[in-house]
Parts: C-alpha cells; sequence; structure tokens
C-alpha cells in the first residue's frame, strides 16, 4: 500500500525519509519555506550511527569523500588540564565519526532526493495543519490549501509549530547559545574535535570539516558558547575576543586574524524538548521536531537519519499510518529518550553559569579513564551507541564490542 506523503522542511531528516519514501514507491511532496532549499546551521559531526543510516541511503561514501575523518575528542581546560581525551579507536580499531560542512551534507542528500522521484514544492510555509477522517489538510499564511496528503511528517526543526498538536508543551530555551563561522583549515588539528573551556561560561571548539563541494578547499567549524542575549556585546567587543581566544589556543590566531569580523559568524540558540509520543493521528514527528536539545553530544542530525530510517521500515511493515506511527515511535524511543536526558545532563557541565559543576568536572571526567568499563561507557555514549542501536549487520566493525 502507497500513500500520498507531504514532508515539511527540506532539511536533514526530510529530505532523508522523502528519499526513502519515494524510493518505497510513496507519492512524496517536500514542503520548504525558503525560496531554495538550504543548510541551515553549522558543521556537524556524523557518528556511527548517522553514518550506517547513511549507508543505509547509500550515501556513506559519497559524505566520507567530502567530510573530514574524525578520531579523538580532546578537551582542556584555559589552563591547560585534561578534561576529555576520548579516542573512538578504543571503542574498536577502525571506529571512527567524519565532520562535515553543513553544505557538503545538503548537496549529498538533495542529489538523492533529486533522484528519488520526490518533489518539492519551495516558498511554501505551512502554517496549519488540519487533520480530518480522511487524510490531512496544509495550509499557508494565506490560508491557501498547499496539499492534501493522506499522511504528514513535520520535519520543521527545533522551532517546529506543528509540534503542539501532539503534545501540548513548551520547549525550554537553553541559557547558552553559540556563534560560529567556517573558516579555511590550515591543518592545525587533524582528527581531533577541539574543546577549551573557560569554566562553563566559554567553550571554544575547533572541528575540521572538510570540503563544502568536491575539490573544494578544507575547512573547519569555529564555535564559541555565549548568551543569546549577549550576541551584540560580543560583537562589539570583537578584537578583545580575538585575543581572549588567541590566547587560550594560540594556534588558532592566524585563521581568527584572517576573519573580517563578528560579521563572519552565525549565531544559534537550542531549545530542549521531547515528545513522549511523538504522533497524533496522521502527523508524525521527525528530527528535531520530535527530540530537539543542545548539540553538547552532537547527535541531532545522526538522531534525524535514524529517525528516517526508523519511519520509511515502519512504514514498510505496517501499512496502516498509525500503526506504522506506533511502531516508530518504539522502535525510536529508548535510544531518543537515552540522548535526551544525556544532553539535557551534560550541558549545564559545559555551557551554563553554574561554578561547582565545571569543577566537578574537571576533578572527575579524564579520571573516569581509569575505570575501563567506564571509559568504555563514556566512548559508546560518544558515538551513539550507548543504547546498543546497531546490530552487527550495520555496522561490522561492532562485532562483540558492546
Ligand atoms: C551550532 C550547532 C551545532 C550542531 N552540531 C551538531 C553535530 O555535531 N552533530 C549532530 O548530529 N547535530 C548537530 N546539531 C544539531 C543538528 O543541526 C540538528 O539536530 C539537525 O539539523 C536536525 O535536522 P532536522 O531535519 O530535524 O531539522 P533542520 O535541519 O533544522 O531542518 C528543518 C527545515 O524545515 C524548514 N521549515 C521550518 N519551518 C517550516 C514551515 N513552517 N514550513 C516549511 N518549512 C519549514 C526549515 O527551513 C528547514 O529547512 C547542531 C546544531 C547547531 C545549531
Amino acid at each position: 500500500m502507497t500513500h500520498d506523503i507531504a514532508v515539511i522542511g527540506a532539511g536533514v531528516g526530510g529530505l532523508a525519509v522523502a528519499t526513502l519514501l519515494a524510493r518505497a514507491g510513496h507519492r512524496v511532496t517536500v514542503l520548504e519555506r525558503f525560496a531554495e532549499p538550504k543548510p541551515v546551521g553549522s558543521g556537524l559531526m556524523l557518528q556511527p550511527t548517522g553514518l550506517a543510516a547513511l549507508e543505509r541511503l547509500g550515501l556513506r561514501a559519497e559524505i566520507a569523500a567530502l567530510g573530514a575523518r574524525i578520531d579523538r575528542l580532546h578537551g582542556t581546560t584555559d589552563r591547560g588540564a585534561t578534561v576529555m581525551d576520548l579516542a573512538y579507536e578504543d571503542l574498536a580499531p577502525d571506529a571512527h565519526a567524519v565532520a562535515v560542512h553543513r553544505a557538503a551534507l545538503h548537496g549529498v542528500l538533495w542529489r538523492a532526493f533529486a533522484a528519488s522521484g520526490a518533489r518539492i514544492e519551495t516558498g511554501r510555509q505551512v502554517t496549519a495543519i488540519d487533520q480530518r477522517i480522511d487524510g490531512v489538510v496544509l495550509r499557508d499564511g494565506a490560508g491557501a490549501v498547499v496539499a492534501e496528503p493522506d499522511l504528514v511528517i513535520d520535519a520543521s526543526g527545533a522551532r517546529s509549530p506543528f509540534r503542539a498538536l501532539v503534545e501540548p508543551r513548551a520547549p525550554r530555551t537553553y541559557t547558552y547559545g553559540a556563534v560560529w563561522a567556517a573558516v579555511p583549515d590550515p591543518g592545525i588539528a587533524p582528527g581531533v574535535l577541539l574543546q577549551r573551556y573557560v569554566a562553563a561560561r566559554h567553550m571554544l571548539g575547533w572541528l575540521p570539516v572538510g570540503s563544502a563541494e568536491a575539490g573544494g578547499p578544507p575547512l573547519a567549524a569555529v564555535f564559541w558558547s555565549i548568551k543569546p542575549g549577549e550576541h551584540a556585546a560580543w560583537a562589539a567587543g570583537f578584537e578583545a575576543w580575538r585575543e581572549q581566544v588567541a590566547a587560550l589556543w594560540p594556534p588558532i590566531a592566524p585563521v581568527l586574524a584572517a576573519l573580517s569580523g563578528p560579521e563572519d559568524f552565525t549565531p544559534a540558540s537550542y531549545v530542549q524538548f521531547t515528545a513522549r509520543r511523538p504522533w497524533r493521528g496522521r502527523l508524525v514527528l521527525l528530527g528535531d521536531a520530535a527530540h530537539a536539545t543542545s548539540p553538547q553530544l552532537g547527535q541531532g542530525a545522526n538522531n534525524a537519519l535514524l529517525d528516517a530510517w526508523a519511519l520509511a521500515d515502519a512504514l514498510a511493515a505496517r501499512p496502516e499510518p498509525e500503526a506504522a506511527f506506533a511502531l516508530y515511535a518504539r522502535t525510536r524511543r529508548r535510544h531518543v529518550h537515552f540522548y535526551q536526558r544525556a544532553g539535557a545532563l551534560m550541558t549545564p557541565f559545559f555551557q551554563s553559569d553554574a561554578r561547582a559543576l565545571p569543577v566537578l568536572r574537571d576533578l572527575v571526567f579524564n579520571r573516569m579513564k581509569i575505570v575501563p568499563w567506564l571509559h568504555r561507557q563514556t566512548l559508546l555514549t560518544l558515538a551513539g551507541l550507548k543504547t546498543g542501536l546497531l546490530t552487527h549487520r550495520d555496522a561490522p566493525w561492532l562485532a562483540g564490542q558492546r
């Protein structure tokens, strides 16, 4: 049985699920608010989970060729004390992540989407969803009907206006967000996600992300955590900030010196929301619309890809939408809830005004390595594998490594 399916949002999750469903024979239309679908947000880490989902889409090799292989996370305080030093190879010999520029991931997903037979309508900001007995009506801001599908997938991201139709709870806003920029990568920390912490008030992140397009120059993503309300003050004090950051990690000084100013950076803010049951009737939530958190654990895009995989498989196994949505929710529940809780728990240790938490972090986190079991659990969490989501078939290198 095939369906008419509307997907709201051409982000990571929307493009992935539309591609899988169109390939399965469904008639799929993506509705995207921007006139031209474009990548939203910074460079990101694809964990073994997200890479397995891209393998399912047949896109893993393409993304690996564009991105940068990441073997290690290394975080130190402003005084040079190691807080985290996590090598993926301690999990399994070839374990690693791949960091990508948003545009690279978007480009790879877009090409697969374009070849899948799914359609897209751009400049379509959906503002209302009416559920009826036999289907759904989607409208734009002028009240015009934009689609009348059998079922709707809300992949409109962390600020989804539709999740309230499924679960009427407001998301919680995090105190800290970030500014980030994509910069030329002179190769100063190959294979490493590098972080520098000043208590939990500031965090500098450096992530090599490879190229935005084939043959393009190598890039890195720079992050600096700040409160959204302090963005204007940060921009006004940009020169002092440049010096502060160069003192925190001297190798970055020439990279920052080449930037023109605060306009090279993009602000980001984060919310926390976890749907208890991510569907109602013929509307199902996917990706950040279903579960948004801070990017501290770097799992959001990975989870959107895993959602797409699970939802496509559920609709193949259960042709009736509500039965398929229930199966999708069951399949994803343990993993999503673990990472949502872990994200909310860990964020204040790295991005908050707390005084005691960063002290505890600096005392305890790196010492956890002494206990092999704890070290392994930390690595499994980082890699997205803590809930044992993947089977040996999905990721052969994981055989016997749980
Ligand atoms: C600074 C930062 C760093 C991050 N780092 C990582 C990382 O390292 N690893 C990781 O896995 N994740 C990371 N994330 C999280 C990741 O970006 C998100 O989890 C992921 O993009 C969610 O995908 P999505 O498809 O659900 O939503 P999005 O990618 O946000 O896409 C939503 C789409 O919906 C469209 N849309 C919205 N409203 C409407 C509407 N009403 N009508 C039509 N279209 C609409 C938008 O234009 C957009 O195209 C990071 C996020 C940030 C901000």
